[in-house]
């Protein structure tokens, strides 16, 4: 789960990362209030969306004025903001953070991520911040630093001091940084963070260290033990369709292609895109349905997949292992008599009673494809989705 910025900033001074003063607002004219509030007279107002990149899209500006701070969130209230993180949609802006603009002298970009390869959280630092971490890696590869750090023992005072040092920090500012990585890694652990980045964690021209912009994501899985972390999910920030699937217990990630996929096991689910792909075809979601998967269940997946639009075939991938295919197929039957599906369905099963749950398609007298393996299933789910443009097969389950 991602969080907002001004979010991620209030829980890293938490644990100690120093941030310049800043306020929520929900409106322009709650923006000018709080400007006064904070005091000074210089201002950056901020969209408040989950993705980087708002700077350069017009998302962050700096303000001298009342009239400046209204005039700066009338163009965002209400808009998409679209980055090079967005993608082609955007994200809708429902809050600004307002906050003391400060003189900046450096801009270093920090990053704690979980790095697979070591199991380890590694900490990755540059001399070069501002800029994203892709281009600085492939631009100035030599000015990145990278720190394992060992779980038993947690971050060591020396081993932060040695990234300060090769960032090149002037001595003085060398226990700031390691209070900053500090924080920063108690943050990420404590919390169960998968990411903790702040980009740019700057030098000011009176020599403090402080965090400009702050993301963190969290692991979904570890959130039921952090309460407080895990009502700050915003939903205005996500996929529409993968909210609803999480509401539901269905594990959704929506794509950009047409074949629809439902399917047990995400390893199958992962398989089953690839096979598409082999086919010819683009997967327009990622859908597991878990094991014990009921009628009801499978008429959930159905409706959440023909919610999206762009599906024009939809491909049912069943291994039964601990399930059992008549009971799928009883699922999948239902769910097309329940559910409106106008486009073709490509239906394969495999294990558990398999020849029980062909029985019950055969005899449901809806004309749904059936596959005998994974292949012929991707195959005929592209072909059927290809020929339902020329106006041929269409299931029509009402
Ligand atoms: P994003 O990464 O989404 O573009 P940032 O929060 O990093 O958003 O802001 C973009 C840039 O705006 C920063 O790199 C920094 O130069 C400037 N900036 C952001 N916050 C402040 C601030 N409080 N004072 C001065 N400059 C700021
Ligand atoms: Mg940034």
């Amino acid at each position: 789960m991602d969080i907002h910025e001004y979010q991620a900033k209030e829980i890293l001074a938490k644990f100690g990362v120093e941030t310049p003063p800043g306020a929520l607002a929900y409106s322009p004219e709650q923006a000018a209030y709080r400007a006064r509030e904070l005091g000074g007279e210089l201002w950056v107002v901020k969209a408040q969306v989950h993705a980087g990149g708002r700077g350069k899209a017009g998302g962050v500006t700096l303000c001298r004025s009342d009239h400046e701070i209204q005039d700066a969130c009338e163009g965002l209230f209400g808009k998409k903001l679209v980055t090079h993180q967005t993608g082609p949609a955007g994200k809708g802006i429902y809050r600004v953070y307002v906050e003391a603009a400060v003189p900046i002298a450096r801009e270093i970009y920090l990053g704690l991520v979980l790095d697979r390869s070591s199991q380890r959280v590694m900490i990755v630092a540059s001399s070069e911040g501002g800029m994203e971490i892709e281009d600085i890696s492939a631009q100035r590869p030599d000015s990145i630093v990278r720190s394992i750090v060992e779980p038993a023992v947690g971050l060591q005072d020396f081993q932060a001091r040695e990234i300060a040092f090769k960032l090149g920090l002037e001595p003085g500012l060398v226990q700031n940084m390691v209070r900053t990585l500090h924080g920063c890694y108690r943050a990420f652990t404590e919390l169960d963070a998968t990411m903790v980045e702040i980009n740019p964690l700057v030098v000011t021209r009176d020599n403090r260290v402080l965090a400009l912009d702050a993301k963190m994501t969290f692991d979904d899985n570890a959130l039921f033990r952090h309460p407080q972390v895990a009502e700050l999910r915003d939903k205005s920030q996500e996929d529409p369709r993968e909210s609803r699937a999480a509401d539901r217990g269905l594990s959704y990630v929506g794509l950009d292609g047409n074949i629809g996929c439902i399917v047990n096991g995400a390893g199958l689910a992962m398989a089953t895109m690839d096979t598409i792909k082999l086919a010819g075809g683009e997967p327009a979601n990622f859908l597991d349905i878990g094991g014990g998967a009921t009628p009801e269940r499978v008429a959930k997946a159905f409706r959440l997949v023909m919610s999206d639009d762009n599906v024009q075939a939809v491909l049912v991938n069943i291994f039964a292992g601990i399930n059992r295919c008549d009971w799928v197929a009883e699922g999948v039957v239902q769910a097309l008599r329940e559910v409106q599906v106008e486009v073709p369905v490509v239906v394969r099963l495999a294990g558990t009673n398999v020849e029980a749950g062909q029985k019950i398609l055969a005899k449901s007298g809806l004309p749904i494809i059936r596959a005998g393996t994974l292949m012929e299933a991707a195959e005929r789910a592209v072909g059927a989705w290809s020929s339902d443009l020329n106006q041929n097969t269409r299931v029509r389950a009402v």
